[in-house]
């Protein structure tokens, strides 16, 4: 047998771990998929929304792009997996929740501040879709910090130019949700639009809400899409 992990993990799995799910896939199958939530994450390998949310199989419509971030609605930059996402989620599975979740550490944020190699033509313009949350100032870590916390409201304000979105914002059907999560401290951020600041889980009040008028941060700089 050859050395592949990837081939044994898939075999353990299989074997090991789909038993005890067998009924709820079924049953998924069966009566299709309905999942409350639309989740928006950055592909980090150390973002890991399942852990975090406690989810089950069904209960998550995940997408995960470089940055958690959101194209424009106009569709002017072309083929756009994550904007058609958005639109299935809420539009065919009525997801009653979007949520945009950033997080500490994030290369996408801290590629903004610096160069990206010609190569990569597609992350260059990719990153466009962050470069409103920079800040005028050398990138140390409490600056990189706000602009991975800026670059979440940034996303949320972008989702209220869907109409879709907007449509069921409004009428209280969705609810928006900006999360910053800190590895090193196993602990989502939530932003609190009344505040204008992103408040640790344990000490929020609720996990988001919306609707998202332009960002006020502390200083007084705000923040429009
Ligand atoms: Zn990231």
């Amino acid at each position: 047998m050859p050395d592949d992990e990837l081939l044994q993990r898939l075999r353990r799995f299989h074997l090991d771990e789909y038993p005890q799910y067998r009924e709820r896939f079924q049953a998924l199958v069966d009566d299709g998929q309905h999942p409350t939530t639309l989740f928006i994450g950055c592909s980090d390998s150390r973002l890991v929304p399942y852990l975090l949310t406690g989810a089950q199989p069904g209960e998550l419509f995940l997408v995960r792009n470089v940055g958690a971030f959101v194209p424009p609605y106009d569709g002017s930059h072309g083929h756009h997996g994550t904007a058609a996402a958005i639109e299935f989620a809420v539009l065919s599975l009525n997801v009653s929740r979007i949520v945009v979740c950033g997080h500490s550490h994030c290369g996408a944020i801290k590629a903004l501040y610096g160069e990206v190699s010609p190569e990569a033509q597609n992350l260059r313009r990719w990153l466009d879709l962050g470069r409103e949350a920079m800040l005028p100032v050398q990138p140390g870590p409490e600056a990189l910090r706000r602009t991975e916390q800026r670059a979440v409201v940034l996303q949320l304000e972008r989702l209220m130019n869907y109409p879709m979105v907007r449509a069921r914002v409004e009428a209280g059907t969705i609810t928006l949700h900006g999360w910053h999560y800190v590895i090193e401290e196993g602990e989502v951020h939530v932003f609190d639009v009344r505040t204008g600041g992103f408040v640790a889980a344990s000490q929020a009040s609720n996990s988001g809400t919306g609707p998202y008028p332009p960002y006020v941060e502390h200083d007084g700089q705000v923040l429009v899409d």
